[in-house]
C-alpha cells in the first residue's frame, strides 16, 4: 500500500530544506513531524532533514507502535510525547540551532532582546536534562514547557518549536535562533566597549 499523506509529505520536505538552508542544524541533525488525525507522519532515522523525499518519512500511530516506530527518528518518543498532550499542536521540529545551542548553556531561559523574538516568542524556557537525545526525561517534561512557549530547548542539543503548521513551526524555530544570535553579538560587542 502507498505511503498516506503525500501533500503533508511534500510540505515537511520543503520546510525541512529551508531549516537545513537557513543554517538552523547540522547535516544529519534535527527531525520535523506532522499530525494527521490519529497519525504522525516523521522523518525517517538518518536521512538528512535538508535532502528529504517524500518517501524518507515514516507513517505511525499516536499510540506507540513496534513495527511502524522502528526506522522513524529516534526523536519519536518526543514527538509522540507533545501530540499526545497538546491536541492543538499540528506540527514539530527540531534542529541543533547553533547559536540557540550556545545561548542554551549560558542561560537557564532565553528571554531576546530584540524586538521581534520578544514579540513573537516571549520567554523561552532551557529544560536540563540528564539524558538529552532520544531521552524518556525530555519526553516526560518538554510538554508542560510547550504549553505556554512555542519553543522550548534542551541544553546543549537544541531546540523542539510547535505550531499549527510545520511553516509555523519553521517560524519559532527560525526566530529563536535569530533572537539567540542577536543575543550573542550584543553581548560580544558589549564586552569590547
Ligand atoms: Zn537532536
Amino acid at each position: 500500500m502507498p505511503l498516506p499523506f503525500f501533500k503533508e509529505r511534500l510540505e515537511l520536505v520543503k520546510i525541512g530544506r529551508i531549516v537545513f538552508e537557513a543554517g538552523l542544524t547540522d547535516s544529519h541533525g534535527g527531525n520535523i513531524s506532522i499530525r494527521c488525525g490519529n497519525y504522525i507522519v516523521i522523518k525517517k532515522s538518518g536521512k538528512m532533514l535538508g535532502y528529504l523525499t517524500p518517501e524518507d518519512f515514516v507513517v505511525t500511530t499516536l499510540e506507540e507502535n513496534e513495527e511502524l516506530d522502528r526506522f522513524a527518528s529516534i526523536e519519536l518518543k518526543v514527538h509522540r510525547a507533545i501530540y499526545r498532550e497538546l491536541p492543538e499542536v499540528k506540527a514539530i521540529l527540531h534542529a541543533h540551532s547553533p547559536y540557540t545551542v550556545a545561548c542554551s548553556l549560558l542561560f537557564d531561559s532565553i528571554v531576546p532582546i530584540d524586538s521581534e523574538g520578544k514579540l513573537l516568542l516571549g520567554e523561552v524556557p532551557v529544560l536540563s536534562a540528564q539524558e538529552v537525545v532520544s531521552s524518556d526525561e525530555v519526553a516526560k517534561k518538554i510538554p508542560e514547557l510547550l504549553k505556554t512557549s512555542p519553543a522550548a530547548i534542551i541544553k546543549s542539543h537544541g531546540p523542539f518549536t510547535i505550531g499549527r503548521t510545520p511553516e509555523e513551526a519553521l517560524k519559532y524555530l527560525s526566530a529563536l535562533e535569530n533572537s539567540c544570535k542577536i543575543l550573542s553579538i550584543f553581548r560580544a560587542l558589549n564586552k569590547r566597549s
